[in-house]
């Protein structure tokens, strides 16, 4: 979206879902709204009131607006790109459950969520037309492969946002999950503090924990901004619980593609006592390909990273192996080898220096 924007309206006080609310809350002007519908037919919409309520819509490139502001865009796809872009399907071996690695396995219990990012990588399976919920029968054969699978010691809640699920349903689910004696830890991927940080309260927050088990919430930002008072807030009221948190990003052109935006975000997250934790290399996720930059220029700006923030601010920087092969480091080397055995590593400035040193 590179047209401006019309002038500030009053946001919604609920999520905005359809292309006649973006033109009404001024998100894409009258002119624009064609190219929408047709990525709407495709491609769920919904932003939340916080996020809605963060956009500047004076700045045609506002950061927080390209995440969740359909564009025409989406609807070019480039040869490279995948509708299963990390390879979950080849993986799942029954409904709701994806087993890549030995001693973990994803738990999808739901494919909605309370904003539709641009740039999903899950943007084929979640959204009103996407995969749906489990069953009840479904979630029962789910759970039945974790309790079977004694090699399984992490589940990780993911989606669509599992936090949409209610306290009560995910209290039931924590309980099943805390009766299976291999099982010790407890991982949830959301974007619910910061896109809906009101819903992070006593009930939510009591569902979450079980005496039995480890449990970590990854929150996924992308830009500093996010990082709202009431998003701190959630979190302050996350980790003072006892649940660990940790970041995930995805570097997004036109989004965090800089250094200082980086950093900025890092240190955020540290502030917030979200330790870094991933940073994503995007995926090749159908219709995303205005928000790709090349690994060049990610490692590039990894390596930027390195020396400016401190290393409690440093995200690993990883590629999701088109496929389903897993993750990859891909971040800069700080060290080499030549031919005859040596190392050089290299300093935060760049500078090079042989190790063992030759003095
Ligand atoms: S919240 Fe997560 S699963 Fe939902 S659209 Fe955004 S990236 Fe995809």
């Amino acid at each position: 979206m590179s047209r401006q924007r019309h002038q500030v309206k009053p946001t919604s006080a609920r999520p905005i879902r359809t292309p006649a609310e973006l033109v009404e809350t001024g998100l894409v002007t009258a002119e624009d709204v064609a190219g929408i519908e047709a990525v709407a037919q495709r491609y769920a919409i919904a932003i939340s009131p916080a996020m809605a309520a963060l956009i500047d819509r004076c700045d045609p490139n506002d950061p927080i607006a390209r995440q969740f502001v359909p564009d025409a865009a989406e609807l070019i796809a480039t040869p490279e790109e995948r509708d299963d872009p990390i390879g979950d399907l080849a993986y799942s071996p029954v409904e709701g459950i994806v087993h890549r690695y030995p001693d973990r396995v994803l738990l999808k219990a739901v494919h909605v969520c309370p904003v539709y990012c641009r740039f999903c990588f899950r943007r084929e399976m979640v959204g009103p037309q996407g995969l749906g919920t489990l069953s009840p029968e479904a979630m029962d054969r789910a759970l039945g492969y974790i309790a079977d699978h004694l090699q399984i010691s992490e589940v990780i809640l993911t989606g669509g946002e599992p936090l949409m699920i209610s306290p009560r349903r995910l209290a039931e689910i924590m309980q099943r999950l805390a009766a299976i004696d291999h099982v010790k830890i407890v991982r949830f991927h959301t974007r619910v503090p910061v896109v809906e940080p009101e819903r992070i309260d006593k009930a939510l927050i009591a569902a979450l924990k079980t005496s039995r088990k480890a449990t970590y919430v990854a929150l996924h930002a992308n830009h500093p901004r996010e990082l709202t008072p009431p998003a701190r807030a959630a979190c302050a009221r996350l980790v003072d619980s006892g649940i660990v948190m940790i970041s995930q990003s995805v570097l997004l052109k036109g989004v965090n593609d800089d250094s200082d935006t980086l950093a900025a975000l890092m240190r955020a997250f540290v502030e917030t006592r979200v330790k870094p934790y991933y940073l994503h290399h995007p995926d090749l996720a159908l219709g995303t390909g205005h928000f790709r930059l090349t690994i060049k220029e990610g490692r590039a700006l990894v390596a930027g990273l390195r020396g400016r923030i401190s290393g409690l601010c440093q995200p690993t920087y990883i590629l999701d192996i088109p496929g389903g092969h897993g993750k990859a480091v891909i971040g800069p080397d700080a060290i080499r080898q030549d031919d005859a055995g040596c190392f050089t590593v290299s300093d935060f400035k760049g500078g090079r220096h042989a190790y063992p040193p030759a003095d």
